[in-house]
């Protein structure tokens, strides 16, 4: 158990003293009542999205902590998950002071956001099994260290961690931990987000834009603590979630039967593809994936990379990654999309 931590010397100063800013549609939430609305300066002309949106979603919320178990308190929602992790960022790390911790090879938008916020990147490489090297990055951490990213199951490497390599970061490490979760539905690993009453320095990260099929919308979602949750709502831009995604996010999370079926066929085309691949004579090693894609190293990335483009198909080239030389990620498509990508592979 992580015995010293306390949520409120995390927070950063500025942020430790702000209030929320209190929009118009904060403070008169009930539309259900017959109410005149004169207070925001909307045309009034109702075309289904001339008001403001619920600044806090509630709708979707109620949705989303009714199916994971957890208080409609415990969730945030942003413009993308991208937008959840910069306002971590914002809440926890003082600029050119404090450091996050990333594994490499993963999401580059952890460095990405570091940089945005002049934060430092102190980066610690996964072991060969692309596994944290817990002792590294416990040796690692320092009094600066605010957050620690891990993405499981891992992009690009497709792999969920090792349970207990995840809990002794979480007994071991002061700061947030930050389990991003963009994939676990097409995982078979249980979700960190029925842990969070058991570590207060857990967040879970998840997105409709992975097997939820809504990239399109821009919805990610946060789940915490409350006392996190509440730091976070501090900052977050009132009306960063629009009316149309959370109307969209709202029918889709709701007809969980559909989602779970469009998961089945990604799954079982992951397969297909993984098998095909074997076929391939220059594909030399395919890693496991708990993912809607799969890692390949090949004899020459670059070289498979432009003549796949040559024929129609575009893939990731993740060679420049450490760990990943001359590997390429395959996204699962449709059927169609994977027998183009199996057929060209076949004649390369
Ligand atoms: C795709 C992806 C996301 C999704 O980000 P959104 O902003 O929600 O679209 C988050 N994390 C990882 C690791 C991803 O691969």
């Amino acid at each position: 158990m992580v015995t010293s931590f306390n949520i409120y010397t995390l927070v950063r100063e500025n942020v430790q003293r702000m209030k929320p800013y209190s929009s118009a549609r904060d403070e008169f939430k009930d539309f259900k009542k017959d109410m005149v609305f004169l207070d925001a300066n909307e045309n009034p002309f109702n075309n289904g999205v001339n008001r403001y949106p619920d600044p806090q979603q509630y709708s979707l919320k109620e949705l989303l902590a009714k199916q994971k178990g957890v208080e409609v308190s415990q969730i945030l929602l942003g413009n993308g998950s991208d937008e959840v992790l910069d306002l971590l960022f914002r809440a926890f790390c003082e600029p050119k002071k404090e450091n996050i911790i990333t594994l490499p090879p993963t999401y580059g938008m952890y460095k990405v956001l570091a940089e945005t916020n002049a934060v430092q990147n102190n980066e610690v490489l996964l072991t060969d099994e692309f596994e944290p090297n817990v002792d590294k990055i416990l040796n690692t951490i320092d009094e600066n260290s605010k957050l620690l990213f891990l993405c499981s199951p891992n992009n690009p490497t497709g792999n969920s961690f090792k349970v207990e390599n995840i809990k002794k970061l979480l007994e071991n490490f002061n700061g947030l931990v930050v389990i991003d979760e963009a994939y676990i539905d097409f995982s078979n690993e249980e979700s960190w987000v029925g842990q969070l009453r058991n570590y207060p320095n857990l967040v879970v990260t998840q997105t409709l834009s992975k097997a939820y099929g809504m990239a399109g919308i821009r919805l990610g979602i946060c789940y915490a603590s409350e006392e996190i949750i509440s730091v976070l709502n501090k900052i977050k831009p009132p009306y960063n979630v629009n009316e149309l995604t959370q109307q969209r996010a709202l029918e889709r999370v709701a007809n969980e039967d559909f989602v779970k079926n469009e998961i089945n066929q990604i799954l079982k085309e992951r397969t297909v593809l993984c098998d095909s691949l074997r076929e391939v004579s220059f594909v030399e090693k395919i890693y496991a994936s708990d993912a809607n894609f799969i890692l390949a190293k090949v004899d020459d990335a670059n070289k498979r990379y432009k003549e796949l483009l040559d024929k129609g198909v575009v893939v990731r080239n993740r060679s420049t990654q450490p760990l990943c030389e001359n590997t390429l990620r395959f996204t699962i498509g449709t059927p169609e999309e994977n027998q183009k990508l199996i057929a060209a592979l076949k004649e390369l």
